[in-house]
């Protein structure tokens, strides 16, 4: 169906109405013009009638008539009023008749029992519309009896007559003029009403579009604001309605601008379910905890994480901990909350295998320390009580107890001491004082001070080190430390008559050093494992060589303060050669 503007909606309906009226208006002219007409030309004949009466009555009512008189009479005042004028005696004869020539006068029937003529002189007046024999047309005809001034009966009847074809001819020229009028009317109104559809049309079509594309999101758009009266209050409105949206929805968006910038920085994981237990949204976190992406939004959590506890928590929310397979073991503090209006559940996901691990890590290590402590402990106790038997051991076995005692103390001086060391790191109290040190003279030293013990095991111990090798940036106690703990180590384990090396070489900004032996080496097992604390190869033959577990850990400590790396390449027969690197000065 052919779609109209709203201008010519208007424009039509507004002719539509035009025309109707005009037509009502014909209609009612057609059907109330003509009886009206009727009647006030009814009340003309009559009272030109009373005229003529006046006129002719006394003519009519003297003896001897004058027909010839009469009749001039008649014809006279016919001309002069347009109408038709028959004079009629008493006895019904006609004297006068002024659309007949003299001639024929005689000639003219009795009128005595024209019903008009009959009403005259019954009823004072007649008034009857027939055709007439005399004069061969329709007429109007007004009849009155002729009443002379002291006259008490009628002398004859005045009638006056208008032919009824001029009667329609007035009519028709009435309704003539009534119908150009109204096309005139309409001819004039027809711009007007378009140009009245267009200015009223016009703005609510702008209203509309603007309303329009507000609804699909484009809040820039404004109702055209210079238009008086309502229309334009509706504008103004209009508009701000849409400024008031747009401020609106910009603040909406900042806000989820800011809620997602929130989710998305934060470390903890989370997840939001909507109302019908589906997965809403998932933050950076929690994609990367659990190696999830987007494949899981619409999914349950059960069927995206295949976790049970999860599935009871969210139904029920609450805080629990739970442990996630994927993709390696780790466990969170989950914390559930339902959304108000029952709109789903926000779930968050605290990340505390790290704490898990280093509380292991604590557990162990106080475990490791107690049993490090009790061997020796018990050990000198059980050699105490026995020399304090009585009756006393020899001297001999005393001295050898006492040296038992000795040896043992040593070892729970050693222990003590690493651990303070290492303590020392973990808690972060250990200062270091940076200064330029040169590595061939602390290397030199420590040899110094290891000789005996190399000595001992006839043993050799070289120094390969560039003469130009810059100093590094350290701390020279600790890294005294370092070379006794793996130059002690290399003495230690490597069997007598072998050779120990040390070299250092500028690499990049670093300076890295090795100590290497040709003693038993390490197999690849251990050696990921050999800088933890307490991490020991062979646990009986350190134990037995005076070794605590904790001296490369405290290397690592050591080196990791600098800013360095420490690494082990070993392989059993080959000899085991310890690296680090340390900045150069
Ligand atoms: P320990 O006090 O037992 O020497 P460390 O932390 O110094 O403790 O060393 C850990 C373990 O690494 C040792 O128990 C030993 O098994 C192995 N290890 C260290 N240095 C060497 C080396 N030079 N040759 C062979 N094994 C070594």
């Amino acid at each position: 169906m052919l779609k109209l503007s709203l201008q010519w909606k208007w424009f039509l309906g507004l002719t539509g109405l035009l025309v109707a009226l005009l037509l009502l208006v014909i209609l009612c002219l057609n059907m109330f013009l003509p009886p009206f007409l009727m009647k006030r030309i009814q009340q003309d004949l009559e009272r030109n009638g009373r005229l003529v009466h006046h006129l002719t009555a006394p003519l009519l009512a003297a003896t001897p008539l004058n027909t010839n008189e009469v009749n001039n009479l008649a014809h006279a005042l016919g001309r002069q009023v347009g109408l038709r004028i028959t004079l009629i005696r008493r006895d019904g004869t006609v004297v006068g008749e002024s659309d007949k020539p003299p001639y024929e006068l005689a000639g003219i029937e009795n009128h005595l029992l024209r019903p008009e003529v009959q009403d005259a002189l019954n009823r004072g007046i007649g008034v009857a519309r027939r055709h007439s024999d005399t004069v061969h047309a329709s007429l109007l005809y007004v009849a009155l009896p002729a009443l002379p001034p002291g006259a008490y009966a009628p002398q004859g009847v005045v009638r006056v007559g208008l032919p009824l074809h001029s009667i329609a001819e007035t009519t028709s020229r009435v309704r003539r003029i009534v119908v150009v009028a109204s096309l005139i009317v309409a001819l004039i109104d027809i711009p007007f009403l378009f140009w009245l559809a267009r200015r009223y049309s016009a703005p609510i079509d702008a209203m509309r579009t603007m309303a329009r594309r507000v609804a699909h999101g484009d809040f820039a758009a404004r109702a055209p604001y210079r238009v008086s009266g309502e229309l334009g209050e509706l504008g103004v409105a209009l508009n701000d309605m849409a400024g008031q949206l747009e401020t609106r929805l910009r603040e909406l968006d900042e806000e989820k601008a800011g809620l997602a910038g929130i989710l998305s920085s934060m470390t903890e994981g989370v997840l939001v379910t909507d109302a019908a237990g589906r997965i809403r949204l998932i933050n950076r976190a929690l994609r990367e905890q659990l190696q999830l992406t987007d494949e899981a939004i619409g999914k349950t959590p059960l069927e995206a994480l295949r976790n049970i506890e999860l599935e009871q928590l969210i139904a029920s929310p609450a805080a629990r901990e739970l442990t996630f397979l994927t993709p390696g073991e780790r466990t969170f503090a989950v914390n559930a909350a339902a959304l108000q209006n029952n709109a789903g559940t926000v779930v968050v996901f605290h990340d505390i295998s790290r704490l898990k691990q280093l509380e292991n890590i604590r557990k162990e290590f106080v475990a490791n320390v107690s049993h490090e402590l009790r061997t020796p402990l018990s050990i000198i106790k059980g050699y105490v009580e026995t020399l304090l038997e009585s009756p006393p051991p020899d001297a001999a076995t005393s001295r050898q107890f006492l040296e038992t005692i000795q040896r043992h103390s040593h070892r729970l001086e050693r222990l003590v001491e690493d651990l303070l060391n290492i303590s020392g790191f973990e808690s972060q109290r250990a200062q270091l004082e940076f200064a330029p040190v040169g590595l061939r003279d602390l290397a030199d030293a420590v040899i110094e001070e290891l000789a005996p013990q190399a000595r001992e095991k006839n043993m050799t111990v070289a120094v390969e080190m560039p003469d130009a090798l810059p100093f590094v940036r350290a701390d020279r106690e600790r890294l005294r430390q370092v070379f006794t703990n793996l130059l002690d180590n290399a003495l230690k384990y490597t069997p007598d008559g072998g050779r120990v090396g040390v070299s250092a070489r500028l690499a990049g900004e670093e300076i890295e050093c090795c100590v290497s032996d040709n003693g038993p080496g390490i197999a690849a097992e251990h050696l990921p494992r050999i800088f933890e604390r307490f991490y020991r190869v062979d646990k009986a033959r350190s134990r037995e060589l005076g070794g605590t577990g904790l001296g490369l850990s405290i290397v690592k400590h050591i080196v990791q303060a600098h800013g360095g790396r420490v690494w082990a390449e070993s392989a059993p027969g080959q000899g085991s050669r310890f690296c680090f690197t340390l900045p150069r000065a």
